[in-house]
C-alpha cells in the first residue's frame, strides 16, 4: 500500500507510547496534530509497571538513610523501559536527579518538559561541551583538558558550567587517577566559570559476592576525596554506589546513591542482597497469531531445525530477533496459560514457535509471556540472558523501538 502523503512526516516522528488507565504523564499534543498518528496496534508489545517502579522506590528509600539522594540512572531510554515516562515516575517517587550518558538523551527529556537536574555520565568530546553549558547540563570531568575547554565555553557563553569530579579508583575506564583527583579538584576550583558540585567514582565489580576489590575502591575514593578537602575544596555530593554497591555496601552510600537496574526491580546477580518490595517492571508480551499441528516427521521454523516425532501442537508468537529476543535454536521458553513451553526451531526475525502440545488450553490469540510472569511462572531477565550469554542490562536495554511500549499506571 502506497504511504499516505500525510503518513511521512510521521516516520520522523517520535515513536508514541500507548497508555492505559488515565493519561497523566504523557504530554497532551499529539492527537490534535494531523501529521502524527496514534500508534497502530501489534500483537506484541512491552508492558512498563509504573506501579511496580514506585513501590521499588519505596522499598529503595527504606534501604538507606533519609539523608542520601537518589541519583536516578535513566541512560538508554530508562534501560529499555522508556526514558519520559520512567524519568517523570522516578521524580515523582523522590529522586534528586538524573543521570544520563548522551546529550541526545538528555535534551529529549528537557524537550518533554523535564526540569531535574542531568549528570551527564562517561567522557564528553570536545564539541559536547557548548551544548552541555548551553542546556544545563552537569558534566562529569576527568581530566585537566576537559576541565579547561568546559571553563572555556563556559566564559563564553557567560555561564557557569556545574562539575562532578569524575575519580578513576580502578575500573580503568573514565576518570582522573585517584591519587592524582585532588590536583584536578584544586584546577577546578581555581576556575571561576566551573563549579564543583561533587565527585564520583564507579565500582567495577559491586554485584561480585566477593567485595574485597569494591572495599579497595572505596577505600581509594575516600583517600582521594580526603586529599581535596585537605585543600579546603568543598566536595559537596559525594558518590560511589550503583545498584549492586547500593545493596551490599550501606557503608559506601555517601551523600547519593546512582540507581539504574534496581529501579526497574532486577537485581544486578544473584550474589546481591534482596530487599523487600522489589518487582520488576517489565514485561514483555505477544499474542498467539497461529496454531500449527505437527505430524511425526514435520518440522518447523528455517533450516528444519526442529522434527516432530510424535504429534505436536506448535504455537506461533509474533515476535522474534528483529524485536530484541536472542535468535536462539531450540532453546528458551515461553509463558501460556500460566505454564512453560519450549521454544523448537530456530527463532526468527518476527516470530517464534513454542510446543504446547501439553497445554492443549491455549487458543487463538491468548496472550503469551516471553519475559515476565504469567501464573505462578516467571522468566527472568537473567533468564533470557543465559540464552545470549549476556547479562540482564544488555536483555532489557535490547528490546527494539519497534516493540510498542504500553504503560500501566494508577
Ligand atoms: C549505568 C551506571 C550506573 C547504574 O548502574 P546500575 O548497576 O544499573 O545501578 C551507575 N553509575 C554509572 C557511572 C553508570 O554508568
Amino acid at each position: 500500500m502506497p504511504l499516505l502523503e500525510s503518513d511521512v512526516a510521521t516516520l520522523a516522528a517520535p515513536v508514541r507510547t500507548i497508555s492505559t488507565g488515565p493519561d497523566r504523564m504523557q504530554p497532551a499534543v499529539q492527537e490534535s496534530t494531523p501529521t502524527i498518528r496514534a500508534t497502530a496496534p501489534r500483537p506484541a508489545w512491552i508492558e512498563v509497571d509504573l506501579r511496580a517502579l514506585r513501590h521499588n522506590y519505596a522499598a529503595i528509600h527504606h534501604h538507606k538513610r533519609a539523608a542520601v539522594k537518589i541519583l536516578a540512572v535513566v541512560k538508554d531510554e530508562a534501560y529499555g523501559h522508556g526514558g519520559y515516562r520512567v524519568a517523570k515516575a522516578v521524580l515523582e517517587c523522590g529522586a534528586s536527579a538524573l543521570a544520563l550518558s548522551t546529550i541526545e538523551e538528555a535534551l529529549d527529556l528537557q524537550q518533554k518538559g523535564i526540569r531535574a537536574r542531568m549528570l551527564m555520565m562517561g567522557e564528553r568530546a570536545p564539541d559536547e561541551l557548548k551544548w552541555c553549558v548551553a542546556h544545563g547540563l552537569v558534566c562529569s570531568v576527568g581530566n585537566k583538558e576537559t576541565a579547561a575547554l568546559l571553563a572555556a565555553a563556559a566564559d563564553r557563553a557567560g555561564a557557569r558550567a556545574s562539575v562532578h569530579l569524575k575519580i578513576n579508583t580502578g575500573l580503568n575506564r573514565f576518570g582522573v587517577a585517584w591519587d592524582q583527583a585532588a590536583e584536578l579538584a584544586a584546577c577546578i576550583a581555581r576556575s571561576p566559570a566551573l563549579r564543583l558540585e561533587g565527585a564520583y567514582s564507579h565500582f567495577a565489580g559491586s554485584d561480585e559476592a566477593d567485595k574485597s576489590f569494591a572495599l579497595v575502591q572505596l577505600a581509594r575514593f575516600q583517600k582521594a576525596v580526603g586529599d581535596i578537602e585537605a585543600r579546603g575544596i568543598p566536595v559537596p555530593t559525594k558518590h560511589i554506589c550503583n545498584s549492586g554497591g547500593f545493596l551490599d555496601l550501606p557503608q559506601a552510600h555517601m551523600d547519593m546513591v546512582r540507581i539504574g537496574l534496581l529501579q526497574h526491580g532486577v537485581y544486578p546477580s544473584d550474589a546481591c542482597s534482596r530487599i523487600p518490595g522489589v518487582t520488576p517492571v517489565m514485561t514483555v508480551k505477544a499474542r498467539v497469531t497461529a496454531i500449527q499441528k505437527l505430524s511425526p516427521g514435520d518440522s518447523v521454523g528455517y533450516g528444519m531445525h526442529f522434527h516432530a516425532e510424535t504429534p505436536r501442537t506448535i504455537a506461533v508468537l509474533p515476535i522474534g530477533y528483529g524485536d530484541g529476543f536472542p535468535r536462539v535454536r531450540n532453546a528458551g521458553e515461553a509463558l501460556l496459560a500460566g505454564k512453560r513451553a519450549p521454544i523448537v526451531g530456530s527463532v526468527a526475525m518476527d516470530a517464534l514457535t513454542v510446543d504446547i502440545t501439553h497445554i492443549p488450553e491455549v487458543r487463538l490469540w491468548d496472550e503469551a509471556v516471553v519475559l515476565g510472569s504469567q501464573g505462578e511462572e516467571t522468566i527472568t531477565a537473567h533468564e533470557i540472558a543465559a540464552l545470549k550469554n549476556t547479562i540482564s542490562y544488555d536483555v532489557l536495554t535490547g528490546w527494539k523501538a519497534r516493540l510498542p511500549r504500553v504503560y500501566l499506571d494508577y
